[in-house]
């Protein structure tokens, strides 16, 4: 476990303001997030309020990213470029953002129905929100990564959803992607341990098909194999011995 990051009080301050600018982001354009309205103008709108609070959008030219925030609609799992696509009644939009301030990091993702979506993927949405609330629980000193993992596999499996299996959650906060990897699926009790001052990202990804899926040809977005919308929620906890405090909550 040499190469996770514990954070002093002082870090957890910063990324705790990172991560307030953050989830103010995601509720303007959970806001904005209407019929008619494309993609890129959501990108715009998350990249200009992240700028105006001095911050910067971490997702902007990390590996070459061409935008603020990645934005995945319905069968899209995570990593959707913005552009010119419509958003739609019905749609399951979801969006992912990373804000830097004075050099420390938030990660955060929320998935938000437009209109009606249906039965069948608001409660994929539902279990999915548990999942993360359930692999949050878990975020405490002395427990393991592991323990995140099973309980958000738990809850999918109880409600008869399968988890993506090829994309984990991870500590964040110095550096997007930091040691270690928080897989949304396996055992109980094995992996690194966690302990007070850890920050990290917990992202349960669910899908109402079979789990299977694959890389777009614009080598970014990545699909379900079946087609079959999925729901993707995340947020960064700080693990601390009064246990975990969730920095990018709603706000
Ligand atoms: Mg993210
Ligand atoms: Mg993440």
């Amino acid at each position: 476990m040499s190469g996770i990051v514990i954070k002093s009080r002082e870090e957890i301050e910063g990324i705790r303001r990172a991560a307030r600018i953050l989830a103010k982001s995601l509720d303007l354009a959970a806001k904005k997030t209407l019929p008619g309205c494309t993609t890129a103008v959501l990108d715009a709108a998350i990249e200009e309020f992240i700028r105006s609070q001095g911050a910067e959008p971490t997702f902007k030219g990390y590996r070459g990213f061409p935008a603020s925030a990645c934005i995945s609609i319905n069968e899209e799992v995570i990593h959707g470029i913005p552009g010119d696509r419509v958003i739609k009644e019905g749609d399951l939009v979801k969006i992912d953002a990373g804000v830097t301030k004075d050099g420390f990091i938030a990660d955060s993702a929320r998935s938000i129905p437009v209109g009606d979506v249906g039965g069948e993927v608001k409660r994929l949405m539902e279990v999915t929100k548990k999942a993360l609330q359930a692999g949050i629980k878990q975020a405490m000193p002395g427990n393991r990564v592991g323990d995140i993992s099973h309980a958000v596999e738990e809850v999918a499996k109880a409600a008869g959803l399968e988890v993506v299996r090829d994309y984990f959650g991870h500590g964040t906060g110095l550096a997007l992607h930091e040691e270690p990897n928080i897989p949304n699926f396996g055992p109980s009790g094995v992996g690194p341990r966690l302990q007070a001052g850890m920050t990290i990202a917990i992202e349960p990804m669910l899908i109402l098909g079979i789990g299977k899926v694959r890389l777009c040809e614009d080598r970014w977005t990545v699909v379900t194999a079946d087609g079959k919308y999925s729901a993707h929620f995340e947020h960064t906890v700080a693990v601390t011995a009064n246990g975990p405090e969730v920095l990018t909550e709603y706000v």
